[in-house]
């Protein structure tokens, strides 16, 4: 702000907190001074969200005290780290090879988003909504995970169950797991468990078995051969 800007600022928040009205030319004096050393880097307005009145008014609507021009520089500060906490960089128009340009058009780009000269760009914001892309998602279904492949084979040992699972799938093997079985009455998806009766007739144990039953095997496979036949 240049003085006359800062002038008209004053005289703004002379209307709104009387107190803060200077009415001795030196005293008045003074005070432009005193704002325009300290706010002499902050704009009175961006195209962009900033009014430097806006400012002044939440801050006499919000505190009992006059606002110093400190107030206003805060509150600037604060306006100017979210805008770039919002930005992303995007790709320079320079020449990568020119790593000079590329830096410079990079830094050129925040410090613009910096003092409100255009706005961030908001690339981020747009992949961190609920909706995901159809496209995305049509994929994710294809290939059932978003746990990229790799990462799936180093979580196998974490999760044996679905991996003896993906691993039938992948070699065409039947996959006991994708029906009931019939001795321990396991739902379909769900691991074999070892159910032992107790002389009262209830169960004892209900503990995962680490592989299927036999005949629940035997059922996959007679499953798998139905599926294939039919096909
Ligand atoms: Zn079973």
């Amino acid at each position: 702000m240049d003085r006359r800007e800062i002038a008209g600022l004053l005289a703004y928040m002379g209307r709104l907190d009387p107190r803060t009205m200077r009415t001795d030319p030196g005293e008045l004096r003074d005070q432009v001074d005193q704002w325009q050393e300290l706010l002499g880097d902050v704009p009175l307005a961006t195209d962009y969200g900033w009014d430097a009145r806006t400012a002044i008014r939440s801050h006499v609507v919000s505190s009992p005290y006059p606002v110093l021009p400190v107030d206003v520089a805060r509150q600037w500060a604060k306006h100017s780290a979210d805008r770039l906490a919002r930005h992303t960089d995007p790709v320079p128009t320079a020449d990568p090879d020119d790593v000079e340009s590329w830096r410079a058009e990079l830094l050129g780009t925040r410090h613009a988003v910096l003092a409100g000269q255009r706005p961030p760009n908001e690339q981020r914001a747009i992949t961190s909504g609920a909706t995901v892309d159809p496209a995305v998602e049509a994929r994710l279904r294809a290939i059932g995970s978003c746990i990229p492949p790799a990462v799936r084979a180093d979580l196998a040992r974490f999760r044996p169950t679905r991996a003896a699972r993906e691993a039938a799938a992948v070699e065409g093997r039947p996959d006991p797991l994708a029906v009931r079985c019939e001795w321990c009455q396991a739902p379909a998806g769900e691991p074999c468990r070892n159910r032992r009766m107790g002389l009262d007739g209830g169960a004892r144990g209900n503990a995962r078995r680490s592989k299927p039953h036999p005949s629940r095997l035997d059922l996959a496979a007679a499953a798998l051969h139905r599926q294939e036949s039919a096909a």
